[in-house]
């Protein structure tokens, strides 16, 4: 992550990009708002126990994986996307990678975003994400810097969620391809299916040396660039509700969630922009609601993760800024102020807090499964691996996920 940066050091005037998400969000009538449909508060507890269970360590899990120094063009950050990889493909998703080399201030480097998609052929998506390379340092003892809120504890958070609910989107799929969807409190499932999950890991989001324009966020950069340029095919459904402009891959994305630095005790969560206010609000109600049916553990003071979205802090330099520069909307998940230990050694197993680690996995199940309507029926099953019915033809996914 860079230092906190202002609208003033952007190219672009700040009135411009404050308006940006307005007016995209009217070229995109039918995507914004969305229905929040909220868990009663049955499912809310069957959601926070669904499999994988409560982690019981700091290094337990998919951080033992992740904790590791893994900057961009390394031998370590090609491992953890073979980890990454091998999780996604284990649950069945479809993968898309984007290997490209750029020039950086050390020589070029390769970099490669990896993407993971439930459903490749929905026409909408909720997209999660957070960036997996750490930071590169050239001399020891800093090249042994592991960024665990920087951000492999966001990225652990990414692959618990799509463990815990794929059951949950496999049973959705089997019904409404079986002609068997459900009607559920006055929600269509089959609708409701029309938006997918998609789950982006970033590389290269750290400046090889200093952060500047061109020295950070590499693949954010390459992948906003590449989908805005990337139209859909005539037989998509979103080309077929639209007649200028063309729609392209990004016109399918609601939202982008981004998540940084994130793990450690007593964070602070801002909104930064207006028309993602109401799903900021969502989270808040989220963390608020599984406070009070004592569904997380909550240290003394660490009520107030979540500020009044009054309260809007200037927009921080990440890997969501591309995106946000070409429309896309945007909810900034970071902590500000940033962590205490932020690009230093101490980032490491230490600066994570398990209590705020658990507490997040539940929040973001909650607040993923709300936005996608997705309830547990008697049926979910909790077993990992489970390819179950769902399936797409090899070309079905040639149709749309060309990138
Ligand atoms: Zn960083």
């Amino acid at each position: 992550m860079p230092s906190a940066r202002s609208f003033s050091r952007h190219p672009l005037p700040s009135y411009f990009l404050l308006l940006l998400p307005l007016l995209y969000s009217l070229c995109l009538a039918d995507h914004l708002p969305r229905t929040f449909h909220t868990l009663s508060d049955t499912h809310l507890k069957q959601i926070t126990q669904l499999s994988p269970p409560q982690w019981t360590s700091v290094t337990s899990g998919h951080l033992e994986h992740l904790l590791i120094p893994r900057p961009s063009g390394s031998e370590n950050n090609t491992l953890v996307q073979q980890y990454i990889s091998s999780a996604f493909s284990s649950l069945g998703w479809h993968e898309d990678q984007t290997p490209f080399t750029d020039d950086t201030p050390i020589g070029p480097i390769k970099f490669n975003n990896l993407i993971y998609t439930f459903d490749p052929l929905a026409p909408r998506k909720l997209v999660l994400a957070a960036h997996f390379d750490s930071k590169y340092f050239p001399t020891y003892p800093e090249n042994q810097f592991v960024g665990a809120t920087d951000s492999a504890a966001p990225c652990a958070f990414l692959l618990d969620l799509a463990e815990a609910l794929t059951p949950l989107l496999k049973e959705r799929q089997r019904r409404v391809t079986s002609g068997q969807a459900l009607l559920l409190d006055g929600l269509d499932e089959e609708e409701e299916a029309e938006t997918t999950l998609q789950i982006i890991f970033f590389d290269g989001e750290e400046a090889v040396k200093d952060w500047t324009d061109t020295d950070s966020i590499y693949g954010a950069r390459h992948l906003a660039e590449t989908w805005e340029t990337t139209f859909l095919p005539p037989s998509h459904p979103l080309s077929k509700r639209r007649y200028s402009p063309t729609p392209t891959i990004l016109n399918t994305i609601d939202v982008l969630i981004l998540l940084d630095l994130l793990g450690d005790s007593n964070p602070r969560i801002h909104s930064y922009y207006r028309d993602t206010d109401w799903l900021f609000t969502q989270m808040s109600d989220v963390d608020k609601r599984l406070r009070q049916e004592g569904l997380i553990d909550v240290e003394k003071g660490e009520e107030g993760w979540f500020v009044d979205f009054k309260m809007r802090k200037g927009m921080i330099g990440d890997d969501h800024a591309p995106f946000l520069e070409r429309g896309v909307s945007i909810l900034h998940v970071i902590s500000n102020p940033f962590p205490k230990v932020w690009h230093n050694l101490a980032d490491d197993a230490s600066a994570l807090s398990l209590p705020a680690m658990r507490r997040w996995n539940r929040i973001l199940r909650v607040f993923t499964a709300e936005y996608l309507s997705l309830i547990p029926t008697t049926n979910t099953p909790s077993q990992r691996n489970d390819h179950g019915p769902y399936s797409r033809s090899a070309d079905e996914l040639v149709r749309y996920s060309s990138i």
